[in-house]
């Protein structure tokens, strides 16, 4: 991507003023179907009122899985769809994904005995069509080997089976850099569809430029609605159409601590006695620890309250009695609400199925709802491959499986030095705006971890930026 384009694509009042298809809602739903349309050579324009993957798609456990716990609601179908797409990634993006073997530990007063947990790996095993590296079982003392500081009374032992870890930010990032080596197709982070009405065969929308605060016009063949969790209050917002209300959010917390406190080498999931899954994930020298359940609401930029962090800490200080679990060790909080698709006669939370809907309330619009991160491939894909159909074009089914192509300036789980060089690059070619975009989710980074001289160099480089765009 050279500088013009990385300019071209970044601000809203540079874009061209028609496109084939509108994407509202750029985190990993939208990353997904705006890319899937661009390789097919749609010209599509991606908005997303804050930076891309700064909601829900940034706030995940960070894992390709299958969803070992789903296989308790019998729901086969998504747990094989999403091991394949899980070992797809794999090898489609290896710089931001790697396989894990997740340790399950089992108590004789646990909710399930081994001989079960066994069973449910082996299935979960098949599900995956055997391409899972196998599961496996370990006794107490070998468990203990792997996991010194876990609580030893009543420890039967562990069932083992493999998924895998992500970025998942920089996976929603790169499906747009992705897309956007089609040069018909164009990205805007901070930018909010306002207002939109049916227009000819399509729509006129009003966009609007957050950091500009510039307002403008577009036309668009069709759009498609992405936006996640927000999805039921926007679109009673714009009344383009009616909509009932379709989703129940549920909210989910993590936190993220030093290493030391827990010392694991491996990931392992936590069963506490009120039926929910904690996920304790080392990664490097960090260990995330989450989730919770609570019922969400639809706001931006979320966090965990009080209560939800009491919880994680009580279940941590319960199953690591060894540990000294103290909030000295805290790195840092992060909380996101699932878009779950409501289903009838489901109370509880944790229940409701992670399966994605597509809705087409007009010929010309599509919104697309709930799944997991690890299915997007294919939520885009029952998007993308009937809207294509109505513009008859053919749908080809390989394009998406084909690897990404534009690599992050800064690779997770590498080390890197940020030199002035590389903040131009990334300001030119990642389009960060804010400070928060370029260390949160450029870098994958904190503030705390970088110096105060290279925070001013990073907000004088993005000032230079916006000003050299706005005067264009
Ligand atoms: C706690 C938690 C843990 C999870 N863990 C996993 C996991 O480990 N693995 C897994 O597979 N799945 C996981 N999931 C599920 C997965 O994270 C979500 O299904 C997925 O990220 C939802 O993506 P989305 O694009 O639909 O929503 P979002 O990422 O929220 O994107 C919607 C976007 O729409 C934008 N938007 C809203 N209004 C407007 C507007 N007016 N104009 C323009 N843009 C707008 C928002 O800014 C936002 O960026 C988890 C979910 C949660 C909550």
């Amino acid at each position: 991507m050279d500088h013009r384009s990385a300019l071209l694509n970044s601000f809203a009042h540079q874009i061209p003023s028609h496109h084939e298809v509108l994407v509202v809602g750029g985190g990993i739903a939208g990353a997904g179907v705006f890319r899937d349309l661009s390789l097919h050579g749609i010209s599509t324009l991606l908005i997303d009122k804050k930076d891309f993957t700064s909601q829900t798609s940034q706030s995940s456990s960070k894992m390709l899985h299958g969803g070992i716990r789903y296989l308790e609601n019998l729901d086969f179908a998504l747990v094989w769809e999403a091991l394949h797409e899980k070992n797809l990634w794999l090898k489609l993006a290896p710089h931001l994904s790697y396989p894990e073997e997740f340790y399950l530990p089992v108590y004789k007063d646990g909710l399930r005995p081994l001989w079960m947990i066994r069973l449910g790996l082996f299935l979960y095993d098949a599900l995956s069509s055997f391409n899972n590296l196998p599961s496996s079982q370990a006794n107490a003392t070998q468990t203990l080997k792997q996991i010194p500081l876990l609580k030893e009374r009543g420890l039967t032992g562990s069932g083992i089976y493999s998924d895998a870890v992500m970025d998942d930010a920089k996976i929603t990032l790169e499906c747009i850099y992705d897309g956007l080596l089609q040069r018909k197709s164009y990205a805007c982070n901070h930018t909010s569809l306002e207002r939109i009405e049916k227009y000819q065969d399509g729509y006129k929308a009003v966009i609007k430029d957050q950091i500009t605060q510039c307002e403008r016009e577009i036309t668009c063949n069709k759009v498609v609605f992405t936006t996640g969790p927000f999805t039921d209050k926007l679109l009673s917002e714009l009344k383009l159409f009616d909509w009932t209300p379709k989703l129940k959010l549920s909210r989910g917390s993590h936190l993220w601590f030093d290493n030391d406190m827990l010392k694991l080498k491996k990931p392992m999931v936590l069963t506490p006695k009120d039926g929910r899954v904690i996920f304790v994930i080392p990664q490097r020298d960090k260990t995330l620890v989450g989730t919770t359940e609570v019922k969400g609401r639809a706001d931006f930029d979320q966090s965990p309250s009080d209560e939800e962090v009491d919880y994680l800490f009580k279940n941590l200080k319960e199953f690591f009695p060894k540990a000294i679990i103290d909030k000295k060790y805290l790195l840092g909080q992060f909380a996101g609400v699932r878009p779950l698709v409501m289903e009838d006669g489901e109370n509880s939370l944790g229940k409701v199925a992670r399966n994605h809907k597509v809705y087409q309330p007009q010929e010309n619009a599509f919104v697309l709802m709930g799944g997991k991160y690890t299915t997007f491939r294919v939520m885009a894909q029952d998007v993308v491959e009937p809207l294509l159909h109505q513009m008859r074009r053919p749908y080809q089914n390989h394009l998406s499986t084909l690897p990404l192509r534009k690599p992050s300036q800064v690779v997770p789980w590498t080390e890197f030095t940020l030199s002035p060089q590389l903040i131009e690059q990334i300001i030119l070619e990642e389009f960060p705006k804010t400070k928060e975009d370029f260390i949160h989710r450029r870098l994958g980074s904190r503030e705390e971890d970088l110096s105060a001289e290279l925070i001013t160099q990073i907000e004088s480089s993005l000032e230079k930026n916006l000003k050299a765009v706005t005067q264009a």
